[in-house]
């Protein structure tokens, strides 16, 4: 049995049957069986159930926020907007389920046309910090081009998966057509890696564990999609908007307790405004508020584990630059930490996913982009600066899929989402996620004779 625990109360929510490999082979039976009907739904009557299933999670908007917000211990205001983001998700799906276009290409002696075909049954793998949005982000596309799924959240965040899963049978999705499994990664997921009826594996999760997956996935030739770690840079120049870019500079990686793939976790700041950055970005940090994720006003809620604490502790050694206040007794809190650093240190080479910041001086902009691409992840980041050429030309130079410029928001339904380097490869989100989970098939029809 799997007990499933309140991150902010360490009290049990829920006592889950954990699934083995054979339960893992039953879903990906059923998800088989239930292709070539869900193949077959045509584009509008897909698009209706889709939008159905959107419409059914608005609905129950406030119920899901509940659970994911208890599950993750995550604030219930961001957890309302991340299932505001799910529904929207789905909507985006059902709208570009008849725009995901062929082609028609000149040839010889006949028409050739490309047709987009799902690929069968696809697994899902998620993990704990976005459970919810992370499935839909999969999902979404997954179902639009017709592909049936199973779909396996991380052990710690089961939850919310198992309420959409019923919402999809009352959405009207035919049985079969979403399989939710709760098992260990160890189990379910090598199991869905190694099946040889499961055509694609999208994996959201650690680099380390995504590198068994495509290992794992190379015996069968399965497509995969990696959306895996980061450590992104928030370069500050001295000619930006100080004030604005401190006060925002805490949220892009406080957000989600630092448990956020696109965290900000080094800021750069150029040198000859370093002193005075660092002033403001304490006063924004010190106005984090921390506390019971249930409460409207908290910004910051706990850790996932007691393991996840420990990890996150190591990295912070002797005084910090600053340290924030935490709620005492149970609960896996940890307060936001602003850590001096230099590109060298541990604090800013690995993924930390936790509250904890790395400031990082810079001496001009090509400083700036070395420091921003000496790593070997490439998943988000930001530029701070007035100047519009040197933004586009910081961007452009950046190795990372994902940028924002004077904000530190990169996540849209309609634009692409994912990594370079070992962030992953593939894309979520928008009209390129469905390019993950369909295969160009290419006809000739020949017209002689
Ligand atoms: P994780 O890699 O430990 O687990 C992710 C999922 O993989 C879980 O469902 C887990 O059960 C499963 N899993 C574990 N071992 C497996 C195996 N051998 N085969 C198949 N599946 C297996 O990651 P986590 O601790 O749940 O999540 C945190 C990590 O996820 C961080 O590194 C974070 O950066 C990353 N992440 C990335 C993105 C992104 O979009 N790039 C988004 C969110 C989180």
């Amino acid at each position: 049995m799997l007990t499933v625990i309140n991150p902010a109360t360490e009290e049990p929510l829920a006592e889950l049957e954990q699934a083995g490999v054979e339960e893992t082979d039953a879903a990906v039976a059923r998800a088989k069986e239930a292709f070539p009907a869900w193949k077959a739904v045509g584009p509008s009557d897909r698009a209706r159930l889709l939008r159905r299933l959107a419409t059914l999670v608005e609905e129950h908007g406030e119920e899901l926020a509940r659970i994911e917000s208890r599950n993750v211990g995550k604030p219930i205001s961001g957890a309302r907007a991340e299932v505001g983001m799910v529904a929207q998700v789905f909507h985006f799906y059902a709208g570009a389920i008849d725009k995901h276009y062929g082609e028609s290409i000149p040839v010889d002696g006949g028409v050739d046309v490309t047709f987009r075909e799902p690929l069968g049954v696809v697994g899902l793998i998620v993990p704990w910090n976005f459970p919810l949005n992370i499935s839909s982000w999969k999902l979404g596309p997954s179902l639009a081009c017709g592909n049936t799924v199973v779909l396996k959240p991380a052990e710690l965040t089961p939850m919310s998966a198992l309420r959409l899963a019923e919402l999809v049978l009352e959405a009207g999705i035919p049985e079969g057509v979403v399989n939710v499994l709760v098992g260990k990664g160890s189990v379910v997921g090598t199991r869905l890696v190694q099946h040889p009826d499961v055509a694609k594996i999208g994996f959201t999760g650690s680099t380390e564990v995504g590198r068994t997956v495509m290992g794992g996935a190379a015996a069968t030739i399965k497509r995969v999609t990696l959306e895996l770690g980061g450590k992104s840079a928030n370069v500050v120049f001295a000619d930006a908007d100080l004030e604005q870019a401190a006060a925002a500079a805490p949220y892009a990686v406080f957000d989600n307790a630092g448990q956020d793939c696109c965290a900000r976790s080094r800021i750069l700041v150029e040198r000859s405004a370093y002193d005075r950055f660092a002033e403001l970005l304490i006063e924004a940090t010190r106005g984090v508020k921390v506390g019971d994720p249930e409460d409207d006003a908290t910004e910051m809620g706990p850790l996932i584990s007691a393991a996840q604490r420990e990890t996150v502790s190591s990295f912070v050694e002797g005084d910090p630059l600053f340290r924030g206040v935490a709620p005492d007794g149970a609960g896996f809190w940890f307060p936001c930490t602003l850590v001096e650093a230099s590109n060298d240190d541990r604090i800013a080479r690995d993924e930390v996913f936790g509250p904890v910041a790395a400031l990082i001086p810079f001496a001009d902009e090509a400083d700036a982009i070395r420091l921003a691409n000496d790593t070997p992840y490439g998943l988000s980041g930001s530029i701070w600066t007035r100047n519009g050429a040197r933004a586009l030309r910081v961007a452009r130079a950046v190795e990372a899929g994902v940028l924002s410029v004077n904000s530190n928001s990169s996540v849209r339904v309609s634009t692409p989402f994912g990594g370079m380097k070992q962030s992953g490869f593939g894309r979520e989100l928008g009209m390129h996620a469905l390019e993950g989970y369909s295969e160009v098939k290419n006809v000739f029809l020949s017209t002689e004779g």
